[in-house]
């Protein structure tokens, strides 16, 4: 390759985890770099595009889709995780339960979903710290032992939200 030559390689990635757990915002942050407390919540399935560039010349385009409602028509999510190549799946580290939640998740892609796909756990809302339910070590520790990516993330300050998005791109299988 010459150093003007790019490529460009694009996912499907689904965001999948209990309803108020923060998925919309966090693709807010991602695609906008913005956060609105009172952004009306999303009806169905949005989709949204998004690109990181890895390095000189390698371009990750994501085809985002954020299953809203997903809670309420459980039977529909298969529809949109067949084919994601990743996988966030997002709890809030303000509500234990919503952890458990994600791990149900996290079975059922792991049982379902592309054999490949790369999981990803993020606890949202770390701006709440002083709300905080789910240990940092608890969640960590699950993550490792289920073989997914963890990160701790506010998508109302920011903190980590590429940071996700950065790592799955480099686990992703570019060709060269
Ligand atoms: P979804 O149902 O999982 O898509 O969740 P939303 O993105 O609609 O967010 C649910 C609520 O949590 C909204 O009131 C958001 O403003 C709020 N929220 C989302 N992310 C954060 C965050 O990182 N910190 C705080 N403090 N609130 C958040």
């Amino acid at each position: 390759r010459t150093s003007t030559s790019s490529r460009m390689a694009q996912f499907k990635l689904v965001l999948l985890g209990e309803s108020a757990v923060g998925k919309s915002s966090l693709v807010h942050r991602f695609v906008k770099n913005q956060f609105d407390e009172f952004r009306e919540s999303t009806i169905g399935a949005a989709f949204l595009t998004q690109t990181i560039s890895l390095d000189d010349d390698t371009i990750i385009k994501f085809e985002i889709w954020d299953t809203a409602g997903q809670e309420r028509y459980k039977s529909l999510a298969p529809m949109y995780y067949r084919n994601a190549n990743c996988a966030v799946v997002v709890y809030d580290i303000t509500q234990s339960e919503s952890l458990e939640r994600a791990k149900a998740w996290v079975k059922e892609l792991q049982r379902q979903a592309n054999e490949n796909i790369i999981i990803t756990l993020a606890g949202n809302k770390l701006d709440l710290e002083q709300n905080r339910e789910v240990p940092t070590e608890e969640a960590e520790a699950y993550a490792k032992e289920a073989g997914l990516l963890f990160f701790e993330t506010s998508a109302k300050t920011g903190v980590n939200v590429t940071e996700i998005f950065t790592e799955i791109a480099k686990k992703l299988p570019i060709e060269a």
